[in-house]
């Protein structure tokens, strides 16, 4: 038996140890994998076989480093296996940067579920805290001029009153939607030069390992050489990361192929038309006009709003949101974008 000064390293013994170290080193190797490990090579040598396979070493420290084994059996003429010459190496280095992009990717994907399920969580739950309270006030200032009116003696000053408190609730109710509208449009707008290709390919990037989760093939036909336009960067990609969200919600449950397609196109008039269509579940029947309604969902978590939102951003980049049924089944969402560089207003 030869070993090399690398193995007593890496098995991290002293070469002066000889022999037994050899005997030594399955207790070093991971509990998890002995079982495996000498089963490989148990098999190995019965079937006169070459052998591959990995395991991890755990040292006295705590410190576990991965290798990969090959080895090969070297018969006499006679065909008996007389040595097994083997090759171990030290990988730890390259799984550890696996396991770090693995761990990347699968973060990227939480951030992306969580920040959109927040940012929409979050406003869902102030607009409908904000605008509930006038509204609430309207109710009971409606009761009240009610009671005044239906008196055996109608207490008009108290009913005019009454009423006239409805008005203020109305008008402030009103103002808060237009002010959650104002949000959309300029408020918070940052305004730069943005390529719609490049806002597909990166959400892509962000949602990839969700779609490979799902065993979701992405397709993407993005037409080359489209004008860049003026836009909210991060508005867009809001837009583009509902679709693709909502597309694999589709997809999820379904049987058959499952196929995200992301297509990139020239439209009239300066427009770039882009369509996002899945082969799940389909529209809701009969309800296919309520989708982009604030807080239609049909979903047990769904908030409602990502369409709603969507529509209201693609609106004010001067462009239109839309579905349709995709064939031969699943939906199919549009969106045009003016990319004529005045800002939109
Ligand atoms: P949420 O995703 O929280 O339900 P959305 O406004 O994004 O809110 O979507 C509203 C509804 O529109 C969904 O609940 C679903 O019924 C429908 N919908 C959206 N996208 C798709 C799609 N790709 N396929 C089928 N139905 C969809």
């Amino acid at each position: 038996m030869h070993l090399s000064e690398e193995w007593y390293r890496i098995y991290g013994f002293d070469p002066e140890e000889g022999l037994s170290a050899w005997e030594k080193r399955l207790q070093r190797m991971h509990p998890e994998d002995r079982a495996k490990w000498q089963e490989t090579t148990a098999r190995a040598i019965a079937e006169k076989s070459d052998y591959e396979g990995e395991h991890r070493i755990l040292l006295p420290d705590g410190t576990v480093k991965y290798t990969h084994t090959v080895g090969h059996p070297v018969l006499n003429a006679s065909g008996d296996v007389v040595q097994f010459v083997g090759i171990m190496m030290d990988v730890t280095a390259r799984k550890q940067a696996e396991e770090a992009l693995e761990a990347l990717r699968q973060a990227q994907a939480d951030l992306a579920r969580v920040s959109r399920v927040t940012t929409l969580g979050e406003l869902t739950a102030s607009l409908a805290h904000e605008v509930n309270q006038p509204i609430a006030a309207a109710v009971t200032n409606a009761n009240t001029c009610l009671r005044w009116l239906t008196r055996d003696q109608p207490d008009m000053e108290e009913a005019r009153a009454a009423a006239m408190r409805i008005v203020k609730d109305g008008t402030r109710a009103a103002e808060i939607v237009k002010r959650i509208r104002l949000l959309f449009k300029k408020g918070t707008s940052q305004r730069e030069l943005v390529d719609v290709n490049e806002v597909i390919q990166d959400m892509i990037v962000l949602l990839g390992s969700e779609a490979t989760r799902y065993n979701i093939a992405v397709r993407t036909e993005l037409a080359a050489e489209l004008h860049q336009f003026m836009g909210d960067r991060v508005q867009l990609d809001q837009v583009m990361m509902n679709l693709i969200v909502n597309s694999i919600d589709a997809m999820k449950g379904v049987d058959g192929e499952r196929e995200l397609a992301i297509k990139s196109q020239k439209a009239e008039d300066d427009r770039v038309l882009v369509s996002v269509s899945d082969t799940g579940v389909g529209l809701p029947p009969q309800q296919a006009d309520q989708i982009f309604k604030a807080f239609f969902t049909t979903k047990p978590q769904g908030t409602g709003m990502g369409l709603s939102i969507s529509r209201s951003i693609v609106e004010s980049h001067g462009g239109r949101l839309w579905a349709a049924d995709n064939s031969p089944r699943g939906a199919r969402f549009y969106f045009t974008l003016s990319t004529k560089a005045e800002a939109p207003e």
